[in-house]
């Protein structure tokens, strides 16, 4: 059967008393629907990927939208549900880049994917991507500056750092667009003036500009590790077993002789050319005991 994949976010005040009631609530209505993912409540609004069948999903979308009035919500698909539990948390940020007080009121800048591409042809820009690299390895808009993030807690000091000049147009993205709200904001606390953010994130270009000038897969935080330019799961990638980045080297396990995909640096350790942690476990011990 498949499955509706949704991610979704909206930056609206929710009162700090109401968000256990919110919370218990949707909780239950996810368990009611038999839906699997995540969704984060704060004060500052409301941020998820679930999934569930087609029906579970359009009536989340209707209880997402009494909550918080219009939500844009970004579809994909997947063929077994890709979350193993279903969860409805609260936290002080929705989206962490380790400054509450960075407050995006959700219309700042943003640019539908047409107006993207026409900029990059047309104006002098600066493609940056704003998310980490076990997400930039496997796929980035072409031309973009990749800082290398290994969390987006780092991004405000990056930026403190990066020789991008002031007034240059900075073209800015991320998976759904919400890194990007808060991306946005930081750069222009930090004296930018031209910084703009792709609307929807990779998830909506790919939808409206399949033939587009993204470049590889997309990288998303449940068990299809990636998806394609079709927004269907990845063929291409499977979680590495032994560090979770995504892996696509196949490798037949040094220890039992099983098929594996593992990620590219795993590959060059040589007690990691295995299926599994277990099977790197022993082989680490055949490799030191023929090392003697
Ligand atoms: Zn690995
Ligand atoms: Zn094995």
């Amino acid at each position: 059967m498949s499955i509706i994949v949704t991610a979704f976010y909206k930056f609206v005040p929710l009162a700090k008393e109401n968000l256990e009631v919110i919370q218990k609530d949707l909780m239950a209505c996810g368990v009611s629907l038999e839906m699997g993912g995540l969704t984060i409540l704060g004060a500052e609004g409301i941020n998820g990927t679930v999934a569930g069948s087609a029906k579970a999903i359009d009536a989340w979308k209707k209880k997402i939208e009494e909550l918080a009035g219009e939500v844009v919500f970004k579809d994909s698909e997947s063929d077994s549900q890709p979350f193993k539990r279903w969860f409805v948390k609260i936290r002080k940020e929705i989206v962490s880049l380790g400054k509450p007080d960075v407050l995006p009121n959700g219309k700042h800048h943003h640019i539908p994917p047409e107006e993207w591409d026409r900029m990059i042809d047309e104006e002098d820009v600066v493609i940056l991507d704003t998310r980490n690299t076990y997400e930039t390895d496997i796929g980035v808009f072409e031309g973009a500056l990749d800082p290398r993030l290994q969390s987006f807690q780092e991004f405000p000091e990056w930026v403190a750092n990066c020789e991008i000049p002031k007034e240059k147009n900075v073209l800015m993205y991320c998976t759904g667009g919400i890194r990007c709200e808060k991306a946005c904001l930081e750069m222009e606390r930090q004296g930018y003036q031209n910084v703009y953010q792709l609307d929807g994130g990779i998830l909506r270009y790919m939808k409206e500009r399949p033939e587009g000038k993204w470049q590889g897969e997309c990288f998303v935080f449940d068990h299809r590790v990636a998806v394609g330019k079709d927004l269907k799961p990845s063929q291409l990638y499977h979680l590495c077993p032994h560090c979770g980045d995504p892996g696509d080297v196949k490798t037949s396990c040094k220890y039992c002789g099983e098929m594996a995909r593992i990620c590219k640096r795993c590959k060059s350790n040589p007690n990691r050319e295995s299926c599994s942690k277990n099977c790197a476990h022993h082989l680490d011990r055949v490799l030191q005991k023929s090392a003697v």
